[in-house]
């Protein structure tokens, strides 16, 4: 193992280079691949740090820490993502404030966010959650309930469908990291087969991130690799 960056800047870096070395060794070009920060549990000055360093999209998952955060960092150009669940009653802010949305799991939280959408934006960025590792307990549609979701989603005015995103379950073993995240790939496949036009598939964090990217990751979702352990309960 190499040393561990201890600078925010020097684990961003190192982040950069994992996602070079991994387009190189499945020969896809780096630009093919989004890296978004995620920065929750950390400050803005956490955030201001990683932008100084050339990051531009940052990923979070509780609102309200989030909006404020939001606040906080309103004077920089950054894209900011909401990968966290998504209640309904919550889904105002994410839809006015947010350029993307990650998680979205079922019809109701869609027609929210389109409803909500203001019409001076452009239409909010939005991925399907897939449950690829078939737990009960987790959140995202299950893969025979993608299409009809994503027929309902693409129709609406004020979102665009750019694709698919999955959180699969934990685990060292890097071919069952690619066959969860092959599973995503293949749906996304199918959608397009069936005509919808998409370019995303939202997959991989700071553990598995080169087997997302082996398998079509076009955004990577990297939290501890660039800011460091999270501590708080959050
Ligand atoms: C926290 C989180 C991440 C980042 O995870 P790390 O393991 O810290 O890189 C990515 N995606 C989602 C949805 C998360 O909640």
């Amino acid at each position: 193992m190499a040393t561990i960056p201890t600078t925010l800047q020097a684990r961003l870096s190192a982040v950069r280079e994992r996602i070079t070395d991994a387009c190189a060794a499945v020969r896809r070009p780096v630009e093919s691949v989004c890296l978004v920060a995620v920065s929750k549990t950390f400050p803005a000055a956490s955030v201001r740090e990683a932008a100084a360093a050339g990051q531009r999209d940052f990923g979070e998952n509780y609102l309200q820490e989030a909006l404020d955060k939001l606040d906080q960092t309103a004077d920089l150009p950054l894209i900011w993502h909401f990968i966290g669940p998504i209640q309904s009653n919550k889904t105002r802010p994410i839809a006015e404030r947010f350029d993307w949305a990650h998680t979205v799991d079922r019809e109701k939280i869609a027609r929210r966010l389109s409803e909500q959408r203001p019409e001076a934006r452009a239409p909010l960025n939005v991925c399907i959650e897939v449950n690829v590792s078939g737990e009960a307990t987790k959140s995202g549609v299950a893969p025979a309930d993608v299409p009809a979701l994503a027929r309902i989603v693409a129709a609406l005015p004020r979102l665009k469908l750019r694709g698919l995103m999955a959180i699969p379950e934990p685990t060292e073993d890097m071919d069952v990291q690619r066959r969860r995240f092959a599973t995503l790939r293949e749906l996304k496949a199918a959608l397009e087969h069936d005509g919808l036009a998409l370019d995303t598939l939202s997959m991989g964090m700071s553990a598995d991130l080169e087997a997302a990217i082996a398998e079509g990751a076009t955004m990577v979702r990297v939290g501890t690799a660039i800011f460091g352990e999270r501590h708080n309960a959050n």
